[in-house]
């Protein structure tokens, strides 16, 4: 496997932890992503966090509900990757695109 495959499946990893709350956003970190990258994950992780009402986790790619924090871990990786990969590559390129315009 090429090196890139090896982050991207790291990235959508990263992403089930943080959804299902395994990882909270204040301690995950990065030094091997660029910093745009490590934000996006962060906030794709946040957007896919969603509790249904029972104290269990839904999916909001799909809406499968009643999951615990490790079936929505392994939902989201095995169901989800490449839409995972997708949003943060997108929100990625947002967050650059708008520190281009905004000099933070
Ligand atoms: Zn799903």
């Amino acid at each position: 496997m090429p090196r890139s495959g090896l982050f991207m499946n790291r990235i959508e990893i990263y992403v089930a932890r943080l959804a299902s709350e395994l990882v909270s956003p204040s301690d995950f970190d990065t030094p091997v992503l660029p910093r745009n990258i490590v934000h996006a994950i962060r906030n794709v992780g946040a957007l896919l966090s969603k509790r249904d009402g029972n104290g269990k986790y839904m999916c909001v790619l799909c809406g499968k509900k009643g999951l615990t924090k490790r079936g929505l871990y392994l939902h989201l990786i095995r169901m989800h990757g490449d839409e995972i990969r997708d949003l943060v590559a997108r929100e990625g390129e947002r967050i650059l695109s708008r520190k281009k315009i905004y000099i933070e």
